[in-house]
């Protein structure tokens, strides 16, 4: 590719004008007014002061103004650094410590945090959204999303404009940039993406346009059977997490599809849109898929039309997959990614010969590796376990400001280690097998906690599991689990560590089995081992 994102989106604006770019509860924006706001966008933020290089940080939901703010800062050559708005105030904190970004654009609800930051961090100019005005019916959804409590001191949803703040209606330019004002080059860097924070403290990824352009267009060689112009993309996930940024916002705009943008994800808010603008295309997480089917069945609500789902971030339970295809006569394939690679780096192909209970093949143009961890140029066999690396056009060049975490995971070569162990089959398969992080040593073995996860949830009365590594009086780690119960199963811990005891090797059975009511899970909903451990440690 040798397209900017920038470029790209002035394609689809000159090829797909009068069709619907954004979605959200009914009201409609164009190809052609996203275009001509993108560019008063940009020239509002260019008398800010905003120029190529400089980090902008985005606190947003997903939203209409996210997507003009997001392609307007790309405009100027600046770069987007994503934030979670529903992160707590110290988190958000950290990472503007860490970007340095001087310009913010704001949901209003996180006006106050952000203003409240100390002046020497040099956040000068907060724009704020008020969400509720561009979201007539929907005020009821708004004051449901959990918001952290230190930041309600004052309401933005009765008060007026803010202290201080720029209110975004008035970040408008005029409809045209020059064309003497620089483009974005492709090497530039176009997003800085924390990760996820499943492991550690989240680190900015730096995305550059060639890498992020480059993973839509083999995330467009991937799903064949794509009408540009012709499908409907729901974005449940958020856009500020890498898989929502690439596989709903970039790739969507870039076929020019219908982006349906839901701030939230909510069962009966996808529902109640499936009833008119039913979605052809749906990437997602398995735990909303269940949710989806499930609701859907009950709601009596047809699914049918939603042609491919796309699953990824967590395993996909086989389970899953029939309930989901059974019910929308659709495909739902599971891929694999990372924020390190823009993110999608294998996927299964899109038709018979997908694989369930594997993550599919290297993306086009993506070469794989699964070498000995400790040793990362000694190669693995066919179905050998090792840590898998990845080279290709969507790998990034680092993280932001620290250099001996990028040096750990990039390899000469180009090659990018993912901390995760995988096993690739002799026709080039991929399964993910656990996070390097996450395997527990005990007495000299490892274990891997998804397979006594596995071996727990496949008794009847367990309906969710996570095991984990706790220090041992011994040396080492005793495995443990905490169980979550089918509703009206009472926990025997002797009883479930017998049913064990023919699924697993006597060293792999939980030490402790402890009933919790839910477990921790991230915001894209994965299990978090971590919390899980830290929780227990704390009894
Ligand atoms: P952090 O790096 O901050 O600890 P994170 O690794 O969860 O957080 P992401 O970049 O969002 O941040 O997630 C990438 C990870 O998600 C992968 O390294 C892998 O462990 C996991 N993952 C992604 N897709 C799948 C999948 N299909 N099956 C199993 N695990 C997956
Ligand atoms: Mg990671």
């Amino acid at each position: 590719t040798t397209q900017t994102l920038t470029d790209m989106m002035d394609a689809s604006v000159a090829r797909f004008g009068a069709s619907v770019a954004l979605d959200f509860f009914g009201a409609t924006t164009t190809y052609d007014s996203l275009g001509e706001q993108i560019c008063r966008v940009a020239n509002g933020l260019r008398k800010l002061g905003v120029h190529k290089g400089d980090r902008v940080a985005l606190v947003l939901p997903n939203c209409p103004q996210h997507v003009v703010a997001f392609y307007a800062v790309l405009r100027l050559g600046a770069i987007v650094v994503e934030h979670n708005p529903l992160y707590t105030d110290r988190e958000l904190r950290h990472q503007f410590e860490d970007h340095g970004a001087r310009v913010a654009i704001v949901w209003d609800k996180v006006y106050d945090t952000v203003r409240a930051f100390p002046k020497d961090m040099g956040v000068s100019d907060v724009v704020t959204i008020d969400l509720t005005r561009a979201m007539p019916l929907s005020k009821r959804l708004l004051l449901k999303l959990p918001i952290a409590k230190a930041r309600t001191s004052r309401d933005a949803l009765t008060s007026g404009p803010q202290k201080g703040a720029i209110e975004w209606s008035s970040l408008t330019g005029a409809r045209k940039l020059r064309s003497t004002h620089p483009r974005p080059a492709l090497t530039d860097t176009a997003v800085l993406q924390y990760t996820s924070g499943t492991t550690g403290t989240p680190k900015g990824a730096i995305l550059s346009h060639y890498n992020l352009r480059a993973n839509a267009a083999q995330g467009s060689a991937w799903v064949v059977g794509l009408r540009p112009g012709g499908e409907t993309v729901y974005a449940v996930l958020p856009m500020f997490h890498a898989y929502g940024l690439t596989l709903c916002l970039t790739f969507a705009m870039s076929m020019g599809a219908r982006l349906v943008l839901f701030p939230k994800f909510d069962v009966d808010l996808v529902l109640d849109a499936a009833k008119h603008t039913p979605p052809t295309f749906l990437p997602a997480v398995p735990p909303i898929y269940d949710k989806l089917v499930t609701a859907a069945a009950a709601r009596k609500v047809s699914l049918r039309g939603t042609r491919f789902a796309i699953s990824g971030a967590m395993n996909l339970p086989v389970s899953i997959v029939a309930r989901w295809e059974d019910a929308t006569g659709g495909l739902l394939v599971e891929g694999y990614g990372m924020t390190e690679a823009s993110p999608i780096a294998a996927g299964n192909p899109i038709g018979p010969s997908r694989r369930p209970g594997t993550v599919g093949v290297p993306f086009p143009s993506t070469d794989i590796r699964v070498v000995d961890p400790a040793n990362p140029t000694t190669l693995r066999g066919f179905n050998e376990e090792g840590e898998l690396l990845i080279r290709g056009p969507q790998v990034f060049s680092g993280y932001w400001d620290r250099p001996s975490e990028t040096a750990q995971v990039l390899l000469p070569g180009g090659w990018l280690r993912t901390g995760d162990i995988a096993r690739v089959s002799d026709d080039g398969f991929i399964t993910i097998v656990d996070r390097m992080k996450e395997l527990i040593v005990t007495g000299g073995f490892n274990v891997s906690p998804s397979e006594v996860e596995e071996a727990l949830l496949s008794h009847p009365d367990v309906a969710d599991a996570a095991a984990v590594g706790l220090a041992s009086k011994t040396g080492g780690e005793d495995v443990v689990a905490v169980v979550v119960m089918t509703a009206g199963a009472k926990l025997d811990v002797d009883l479930l560590r017998d049913y064990c005891r023919t699924r697993l090797s006597a060293y792999k059975i939980p030490k402790r089995i402890v009933e919790v009511d839910d477990l921790p899970r991230s915001l894209i909903g994965k299990v978090l081992r971590r919390e899980v451990r830290n929780r227990l440690q704390g009894n």
